[in-house]
């Protein structure tokens, strides 16, 4: 699972390191969105949350995920982007992994530091139909409150995956090439811890 700030690189991340590990990276943000522009119920009970800057609830959320994590492709693995983000995401997470016989084996926090982050942000641009657009979440208002959700409501999973020795923080400034490297490291050492432990195999 992949914790941090937005603004860190989880996406980039996700989509490499998934990509290296043969197993399908589960972003709730892309797929909130997806739920958004395809006019969908889901993406209707999301998207005044997701303007604002907010969380969508935890119930939304946690069914949402539950449904994506019963697919065919995540039986053998999967890689987790922007969920959990709170405490109670988390602990119906366990919950439902530990019904499965399952546990997550690693938590990657990505630390990048605030200045850098709102800079990321309010430059960030994605090419739709030959147009370079802004995400409307990533106006400079909204990053402020988006950051601040961060600190609140997700910051605290940091310590919580400490206390399960889930947890490995890795320096998320520097070339993507370099970051996704220290993250495989990260990755290989807690999977490596992991290897005798009951999940083995
Ligand atoms: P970022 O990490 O840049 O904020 P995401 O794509 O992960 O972007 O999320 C965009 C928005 O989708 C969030 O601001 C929030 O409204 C919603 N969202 C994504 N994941 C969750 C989650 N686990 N719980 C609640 N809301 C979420």
């Amino acid at each position: 699972m992949l914790l941090g700030p937005p603004g860190a690189g989880k996406g980039t991340q996700a989509q490499v390191i998934a990509g290296q590990l043969g197993v399908p990276a589960i972003s709730t943000g892309d797929i909130f969105r997806a739920n958004v522009s395809g006019e969908t119920e889901l993406g209707l009970q999301a998207k005044s949350y997701m303007d604002a800057g907010d969380l969508v609830p935890d119930e939304i959320t946690v069914a949402m995920v539950k449904t994506r994590l019963a697919e065919t492709d995540a039986k053998g693995g999967f890689l987790l982007d922007g969920f959990p983000r709170t405490i109670a995401q988390a602990e119906q997470l366990k919950e439902s992994l530990h019904e499965l016989g399952d546990a997550l084996d690693c938590v990657l926090e990505l630390v990048v530091d605030e200045d850098e982050l709102v800079r990321r942000l309010s430059g960030r641009r994605t090419l739709v139909d030959g147009q370079w657009v802004q995400r409307s979440d990533d106006e400079p208002e909204t990053v402020r409150h988006r950051l601040q959700v961060y600190r609140e409501q997700t910051a605290p999973l940091s310590g919580w995956y400490e206390a399960e020795g889930l947890l490995s923080r890795i320096d998320a400034i520097g070339a993507v090439e370099e970051v996704t490297q220290r993250a495989l490291d990260a990755l290989e050492a807690c999977r490596g811890t992991r290897s005798d432990g009951p999940g083995a195999g």
